[in-house]
């Protein structure tokens, strides 16, 4: 990536997205939806040409990762460490958003269910949790690429990197270089999608101001309160604890390493688009091997949300306050578990949560028309708290794969802010 050190503050990245940001509120805050209009489009070919990288790159990271680590006993350690580490970053998310909802209690006395039900958004009912577990093997590979299936293309791409691990001699050295240099290329492109980012952050800020607003943060003040304080506490507090306690690493440093991809989490709503970035900077900035890093990272878009995981949990006991049912400790140990299912489920992509938030209140048994219309007046106010749970997820994955780089002896990790 072209932002060295040594360049002037104007010319690096962060700096520039943070303006652009700036400039985009300013602009759409003055001249409203005109100006969504007019640059909407910009926004859109932007996140365009992100996503178009990200099925060939998470293919061609993952192939190549689990080629590189070998089969067998490396690959199984690697494995159990990253799935360890999802889940107990997770498991503490929810336990973060369950004390939050019992300390501000924002559902209380909400009077919320006398919205209309025309003015409801259309939502997809999500699969059931035992469906979402079977959709992990895709049926057939080519199409669940074209759907960008993540889940399914994350189990095809690990399980075809073991098999080139077992090909004899010549065979495999040639098959894991050819997918080294493709998953080069794909960097490659990453770095020239990059330099566009600030016009994109732009347009896309610029149309959410513009459409929306400020007054789409008024509304619904507790709830947000709540959704906002969870992740502030786990990305501040619980998240540089683990790096502190399980990867001897300094948050600071840390933080400093990951500002462009937490700024374009930030900008884009959206794990996934921001997947090339991570990656990038977790290599060259953190200092991650691409060995870890094209491990942990890909599959931490889609599997590790954290933030997505308190908003499911905090965001589900809302609604049941807000309908006065006052939840007994198993029901709510029974939404810390499905809403730990619920942010593995949900695509990298923005609003992912909030529609399947629905697996949640299931679960429970909270479904009807007064739940529909609630999670409606959600949607109304998503934006903001989407944008800041995806830094959240995107954090979570990059201190995981330092910890893990530690734990497996690498000593370049977040030596220095770079
Ligand atoms: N937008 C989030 C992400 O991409 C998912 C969510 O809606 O919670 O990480």
């Amino acid at each position: 990536m072209e932002d060295r050190p040594d360049l002037p503050w104007y010319r690096r990245l962060h700096w520039q997205v943070l303006i652009a940001m700036l400039l985009g509120a300013v602009v759409g805050f003055v001249f409203g939806a005109p100006a969504a209009d007019r640059v909407g489009w910009i926004g859109d070919l932007f996140m365009r040409l992100l996503r178009m990288i990200i099925v060939p790159l998470v293919l061609t990271s993952i192939i190549s990762g689990v080629a590189s680590v070998g089969g067998g006993r490396a690959l199984g350690r690697l494995f159990s460490k990253t799935l360890g580490y999802y889940l107990l970053s997770s498991l503490l998310a929810t336990m973060v958003a369950l004390f939050m909802v019992n300390l501000i209690r924002p559902g209380i006395g909400a009077n919320m269910t006398d919205t209309t039900q025309a003015e409801l958004p259309t939502l997809e009912t999500p699969s059931s949790p035992v469906e979402l577990l079977l959709d992990v093997v895709p049926d057939n590979v080519f199409q669940a690429a074209a759907s960008a299936d993540m889940l399914a293309l994350i189990f095809f791409s690990i399980v075809f990197g073991i098999a080139i691990t077992t090909l004899p001699g010549k065979s495999q050295t040639v098959v894991t270089e050819l997918f080294d240099a493709l998953f080069e290329v794909m960097m490659r492109l990453t770095s020239g999608i990059i330099r566009f980012l600030p016009i994109g952050v732009f347009a896309l800020i610029t149309r959410m101001v513009g459409t929306t607003g400020f007054d789409a943060f008024r509304p619904l003040a507790l709830y947000a309160l709540t959704i906002f304080s969870g992740l502030t506490v786990h990305l501040f507090v619980t998240l540089p604890l683990l790096l502190i306690v399980l990867g001897r690493i300094s948050p600071r440093i840390h933080f400093g390493n990951m500002r462009d991809p937490m700024l374009i989490a930030f900008s884009t709503s959206s794990s996934g688009a921001t997947l090339p970035v991570s990656l990038q900077t977790v290599e060259h900035k953190v200092g991650v091997s691409n060995q870890v890093a094209s491990f942990v990272l890909p599959m931490g878009a889609t599997v590790n949300m954290d933030g997505t995981a308190i908003f499911e949990c905090a965001g589900a006991l809302f609604i049941a306050q807000a309908l006065g049912f006052d939840l007994t400790i198993a029901q709510q140990a029974i939404v810390v578990l499905t809403a730990l299912l619920a942010s593995i489920g949900a695509a990298a992509v923005p609003s992912a949560g909030l529609v399947v938030i629905f697996i949640v209140l299931e679960a429970i048994g909270l479904t009807g028309p007064d739940v529909n219309v609630i999670v409606g007046s959600m949607l109304a106010i998503d934006r903001p708290l989407d944008m800041y749970r995806t830094v959240v997820n995107i954090f979570s994955d990059s201190c995981g794969a330092a910890i893990i780089a530690r734990s497996e002896g690498e000593t370049d990790v977040d030596t220095s802010i770079r």
